[in-house]
């Protein structure tokens, strides 16, 4: 099917993770929870690496509402971190925090990430039609390069040429397409932005960007999906 992508003038494919690689039950139930049961013995094992997370964390703890208390103790942050968790913030200091717990898990074999099985046979296609394949995750640009790594398909980050996290810009925002499509060396109109929330494909459709809405099994419904091309697989493009 992908000459049908080039019809439509698509050089390049950017891709969602939670609910469009990855189910999100992985990311929640497996990563969420691996993080919060490590983050203590974490944090006072690495607390001198972990400085500038902590510093963060302690930036955006004062602009929160009715956050916990946080003192300087692992036990205080621990907590603080945990409740961030529990309300799926996309907190810059809580991402860069668990990519590095993350990265122990997996680095140790203790943690195993999920791709939906039509992902590398997309990647493989995209790839032989010289179609450039990137990321755009709130994940931190680490958790991502880590997900890609261990998968339960191997190491699929051979495949990919860029990853974008939050740095870049929220990704309800037009104008952080608009950035991804330059350090793609892109122009929007040929790259396909593919996620399970309408918010984002509205904002990369601003952007100038084409979409697909990713339905999975376990992915939230969408306010008016319709108004998208959707696709149940990578298969479909
Ligand atoms: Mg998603």
């Amino acid at each position: 099917m992908t000459e049908r992508l080039s019809t439509i003038g698509v050089r390049g494919i950017l891709l969602d993770i939670e609910g469009t690689t990855t189910p999100i039950a992985f990311v929640h139930d497996v990563l969420f929870t691996y993080a919060k049961a490590h983050v203590r013995d974490f944090l006072v094992q690495h607390a001198h690496e972990l400085a500038d997370d902590v510093a963060q964390l302690r930036d955006e703890h004062a602009r929160e509402v009715d956050p916990p208390p946080l003192t300087e103790a692992p036990d205080s942050i621990a907590t603080y971190v945990h409740w961030l968790i529990d309300r799926d913030r996309k907190s810059t200091g809580l991402k860069s925090l668990q990519g590095k717990i993350w990265r122990e898990g997996y680095t140790n074999g203790t943690l195993k990430s999920q791709v939906f099985a039509d992902v590398r046979s997309a990647f493989e296609r995209w790839q032989q039609a010289a179609l450039k394949i990137s990321i755009f995750s709130s994940g931190s640009v680490l958790a991502q390069k880590l997900l890609f790594a261990h998968t339960d398909n191997g190491d699929l980050t051979t495949f990919i040429s860029d990853y974008f996290d939050t740095n870049v810009g929220a990704k309800g925002d037009a104008e952080s397409y608009r950035r991804i499509a330059t350090k793609m060396n892109l122009s929007p109109l040929e790259i396909l932005f593919i996620s399970d929330v309408v918010t984002e494909l509205e904002a990369a459709t601003a952007a100038g960007m084409q979409t697909r809405l990713s339905i999975r099994p376990g992915n939230q419904s969408q306010p008016d999906p319709d108004r998208f091309q959707i696709i149940h697989s990578l298969d479909e493009v």
